[in-house]
Order: structure tokens, then sequence, then C-alpha cells
């Protein structure tokens, strides 16, 4: 009796278990978690390379770790310098297998997506490849055009088409910097490199000023020196069929990036396109110049390559402008406002101040200082400030890193 007794109790689950059980599946229930669980099935891993595998910042890898190793879901082993992290048991393996199985064979049968609509993040993954695609795409079509005009321009020696062929491939160019200093970006944190990668944008943006400031000088001077050399320009029907290559080749890239832009709601791609349209306006500037050589006035064509490298100028000073305001550290109006709502919505806190916010790349590091009661315990103050912090993170997804310095009324000790 005594014997069945405790088989019975052994059997009857414990409101702690129970607890722990559901907990599992609630931190189970989120997309990226679940995908990170179903990359540790195939071995232990690290935060690099499960955020290239699930296509997310490895600070975000880094947070939901965190979360499943506070329900004991992994673990992790130092290799290195590197931490590799791993299920802890096979018992999580084998059920979020078993449920990877069942939507494998749910979506084979044909049957619509379990709850009818596509995830934010799995949207987003895809609006990404998707604004990727049209950019890449793009960048082909116009480097094509833009080496054909160039070609042309030396043989004929028309400098309207030289500037239009420079500020093309300046775009081109423009577009390769953003494109690398972006892969870069997501790259993880080292030792050597302890802020991340999120500057690499920021440093190819200074490559790509500096080109756009050197076409434009190349376009200023060879069309002064054709002005005073009066050199002629030959080969004008061919240079006219280059610069409507210009302008039909940047009029479908114009096109194509507006519907992708609109499609996804980018609005980066959307102003893209319009750029596109401009620049195909540039090459019926330099089609302009040549109809105007025809017409027996060889300075057209200078006069077109000198409206052209106004052109340049303009979209260099843009462009220096934006360099500028990163590596000058400008403030995030809109971020720091929102930090600081969040933020004095948190009890406890009394105060908030000296609220600064910055872009690193792609990613936005808050720093805020909030006012706490005096004599409160330090751990007191201190969950106070992590649950800023989380505030902050959560709300604002583009915010990557968030300082926080707490202040006890009266002084001006920063704890945290
Ligand atoms: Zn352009």
């Amino acid at each position: 009796m005594q014997r069945l007794h405790r088989r019975r109790n052994a059997n009857v689950l414990t409101d702690a278990q129970v607890l722990v059980a559901s907990g599992t599946f609630q931190v189970l229930s989120d997309p990226t978690r679940l995908r990170i669980i179903h990359e540790l099935l195939s071995g232990p891993k690290s935060v690099g390379a499960l955020a290239i595998a699930c296509d997310v910042s490895a600070s975000a890898v880094s947070h939901q770790l965190q979360r499943l190793r506070d329900l004991r879901l992994v673990s992790f082993t130092r290799k290195g310098n590197t931490l590799l992290y791993e299920l802890t048991d096979d018992h999580v393996g084998s059920f979020c297998r078993e449920a990877l199985y069942h939507a494998v064979a749910v979506s084979d049968s044909g049957v619509v997506a379990p709850y009818g609509r596509e995830s934010a993040h799995d949207r987003d993954r895809r609006h990404r490849a998707r604004a990727m695609r049209a950019i890449v795409t793009s960048s082909a079509g116009l480097t094509v055009t833009s080496l054909l005009e160039l070609a042309v321009a030396l043989l004929s020696g028309s400098v309207a088409l030289l500037a239009d062929a420079l500020h093309n491939l300046g775009d081109v160019f423009t577009t390769v910097g953003i494109y690398f200093g972006f892969r870069m970006s997501r790259r993880v944190a080292t030792t050597r490199f302890p802020y991340g990668y999120g500057r690499s944008e920021d440093l190819a943006g200074v490559v790509v000023v500096a080109a756009i400031w050197i076409s434009a000088g190349v376009a200023f001077y060879q069309s002064y020196e054709k002005l005073v050399s009066g050199t002629p320009t030959t080969d004008l029907t061919l240079g006219m069929a280059a610069a409507v290559t210009g302008i039909v080749g940047n009029q479908i890239v114009a096109r194509y990036k507006s519907r992708v832009g609109r499609e996804i709601n980018s609005a980066p791609l959307i102003v893209d396109a319009k750029h596109s349209l401009l620049d195909s306006a540039a090459s019926a500037g330099a089609l302009v110049g040549l109809v105007g050589v025809a017409l027996g006035f060889p300075q057209a064509d200078p006069i077109a390559g000198f409206a052209i490298g106004l052109l340049i100028v303009h979209i260099g000073i843009d462009a220096t402008r934006d360099v500028a305001d990163r590596l000058m550290d400008a403030n995030d109006i809109d971020v720091t406002k929102a930090a600081e709502r969040l933020a004095i919505a948190v009890p406890g806190v009394e105060a908030v101040g000296d609220v600064r916010a910055r872009w690193l790349g792609r990613e936005v590091e808050v720093r805020l200082a909030i006012t706490l009661a005096p004599h409160l315990a330090l751990s007191d103050a201190s969950a106070i400030c992590s649950q800023v912090e989380r505030r902050v993170r959560s709300d604002l997804p583009e915010v990557r890193d968030v300082v926080v310095l707490c202040r006890s009324r009266g002084t001006a000790i920063a704890l945290v």
C-alpha cells in the first residue's frame, strides 16, 4: 500500500512542473527562437552562425538565446574565443523536431499555413531579399549602360556623355558601397571591434562621397578643357544613340525600383527610383548637347557637360551631408523622444534626462540618464535600469544598445 501510494505521487505533476512546461511552450512559440532550435538540432553553433542562418542580427540572437537559457533549453561551451550554443538535452530537440516535421507535412500536403498568414519576421526577410534583388539587378543594368556610354564618350570626345557616364558609374559605386557596408555591418562584434561592424556602412559612405566629388571634378575639368580648346565632337549619331541608351536604361531602372518599392513599402527604394528618374533627365541633357553640336553649335557639348557636372555636385552635397551627420553622431530626435517617453513610464523612474541617440550603420545606440528615489537598494535600482533598457529595446526595433545612467535624486553618481 505504501509503495503504491508513492508511485501515484510520482505521476502527479506539481504546479511548478506544469508552470515550467507551459513556460517552455510559451518560449518556443516565437518563430525566431524556433528557428534557432532548428539550427541547433544539427549541432552546436556560435551566435554569428545562428545570426546568419536565421537572418537576424547577432544581438537579436543573443537576446533570444538568453530566454532559451533561462528555461535551460540551451547551454553553451567555450571554444577558444567563441561561445558555442547547443541544446541542453534531447527532450527539447525531439519535440521541436516533431513540431517542425508536422509543419513540413502540413505544408507539403497543400494545406494553407496553420495560422493563415506569414509572421512579421518572415515578411521582413522576404521584403529585404526583394529589395536586395531589385538593387543588384538595377546596378547590373546601370553598369552596362554607363560602360557603354563611357566607351562612346572616349570614341566621340563628347564631354557631356563622359559626365553622364561618370555620374551613372558613381551611382553604381554608391549602391555597391551600401551593399557591402550592409553585408559587413551584420558581422558579429569581436574583441577588437566590441561595438560591432555597424560603422562599416559609414566608412563605405566616405569612400562613395570621395568618388562622387572626383567624378564631378573630372566632368568640370574635361568640359572646361573642351570649351577652351574647341576640340571637335565626332561620331555624333553613335553618341546620340549612347545618350538614348542612358535615358532608356535609367527609365527602366526607375520604374522597376518604384514598383518594387511600392509593393514592399520601402521608402529608400522609392527615393532611389526618383533619383533614377533624375538620372534619365541628365542623359537627356547629354542628348540635347549632341543635337546642338549637330545643328552647328560645337559649344553645346561642353555646356551640357557643365550642367551634368552641376547635377553631380548637387548629389555630392546631399551625400556629404548624410555621411557627415553620421560621423558627427547627429542626434535622432524621433528616437530620443520615443525613448524618453518609454523610460519615464517605467515604475520607479522619477525623471529622464540627457537622452541621446546616434546611428551606427543600420542600428541606433541610445544613451539616457534616469533619476531614482534616494536610499533605493542597489538591486532595485539595477532592476529598474534593466527594465528601462528592455522597454526601449523591445519598443524601438532599430535600437541595438541602450546605455542607462542611473542617478539618485540629489546626487549625480552613476551606478549602471
Ligand atoms: Zn544619379
